[in-house]
């Protein structure tokens, strides 16, 4: 029999995150050599149709099977709530890989899932390449400075997780117009030892795009100099369609919300488009961005470390440039 491919879907409130696409794209990607299907795993709170309706969604992008782990502590920022149910299916399924998207919810849970399967676990893979005799997994190392491959030797589950915004995301089957309901399986209530209860959620995003899922960043640093500063850079974001980002310098200095941080110690992203602004790109900077697509940098200083890795790079004052660049993304 052949084995199935498990991977573990993600909701942020109704709609289903982009990384769990990426990683059914993954999936498929490793199916490309033999037979076998794609299932997914999802866990949401209660009882809810918003649940069943990200099940048919599921299986629109080619999940043959949704199993579903319903409970009043499933939610994505919950995932020792997932465990318990995760580990049942993996045991039941026997894929020959489980992968998750390398968010808050995937870090927490599949480092678990595989210390309780004594699995082999390889986090944050930017990319998978198929190789004669099996996989390979490309990962970052040192914050960003060196990449490793690395492959699998002992016996499946293989664990992944991939980090966000690196992989081609699945594509819907229009074949699967009218999502078949016995494809999607509730699983048995078994509760997972909760060592800790999320108590409240404190949502801290104000422009509603999700920093490590966004195309296009407006980053600002230290050089923004202030809150009205950022407004500039929200502004250009805004003509983008993308979110706004920081320097820890400048969320050090109150200028905008942690949550806004990218970094060693902040997000990690990898957009399309990263316009950094006053940002002068110390390593720990650079941790949480060097990845994007096209870096353009905006900086006064010509020997800001920024433009050794920025493909475009602007020298001059920010507050002159932004809102030039903004003016003329207005006109079209
Ligand atoms: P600065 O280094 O002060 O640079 C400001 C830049 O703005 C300069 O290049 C200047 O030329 C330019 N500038 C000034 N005015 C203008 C203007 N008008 N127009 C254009 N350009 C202008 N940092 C992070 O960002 N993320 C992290 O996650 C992170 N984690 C860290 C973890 C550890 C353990 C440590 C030790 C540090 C960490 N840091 C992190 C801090 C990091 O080392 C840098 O201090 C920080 O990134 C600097 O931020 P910055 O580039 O905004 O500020």
């Amino acid at each position: 029999m052949s084995q199935p491919i498990l991977v573990v879907a993600e909701c942020k409130g109704s709609s289903i995150r982009r990384v769990t696409f990426e990683a059914i794209a993954v999936a498929q990607k490793l199916l490309q050599q033999r037979a076998g299907a794609v299932h997914c795993f999802l866990a949401g709170p209660g009882e809810g149709a918003e649940l069943q309706q990200a099940a048919r969604e599921l299986l629109t992008y080619g999940a043959s099977e949704v199993h579903l782990a319903s409970s009043s502590e499933q939610t994505e920022s919950n995932a020792l709530a997932s465990l318990k149910p995760l580990q049942s299916l993996v045991q039941q399924l026997q894929p020959q890989f489980v992968i998750a998207g390398h968010t808050a919810y995937g870090r927490e849970l599949a480092p678990r899932l595989a210390a309780s399967l004594a699995s082999g676990y390889i986090a944050d893979a930017t990319a998978v390449e198929l190789l004669d005799d099996g996989f390979a997994f490309t990962r970052p190392l040192y914050a960003g400075k060196a990449f490793e491959t690395r492959s699998f030797t002992g016996a499946a589950p293989h664990i992944v997780t991939i980090r966000p915004n690196n992989h081609e995301t699945a594509a819907p089957l229009e074949a699967v117009a009218a999502a078949n309901e016995s494809a999607i399986n509730t699983l048995p209530a078994s509760a997972s030892p909760l060592r800790s209860i999320v108590r409240e959620v404190v949502s801290r995003v104000s422009s509603g795009i999700d920093l490590t899922e966004a195309d296009i960043i407006v980053a600002g640093g230290r050089g923004v100099r202030g809150s009205e500063g950022f407004q500039l850079l929200q502004q250009l974001a805004d003509q983008l369609g993308g979110a706004v980002g920081a320097s820890r310098a400048a969320c050090d200095a109150g200028y905008c919300d942690y949550s806004l941080q990218i970094g060693q110690t902040g997000k990690v992203v990898t957009p399309q488009l990263y316009i950094a602004c006053g940002i002068s790109g110390a390593i720990q900077h650079l941790a949480g961005m060097s990845q994007s697509r096209t870096i353009i940098a905006i900086n006064k200083d010509p020997e800001a470390p920024i433009f050794s890795i920025a493909d475009y790079g602007i020298v001059g004052d920010l507050f002159e440039i932004v809102p030039l660049l903004t003016d003329e993304l207005k006109k079209l």
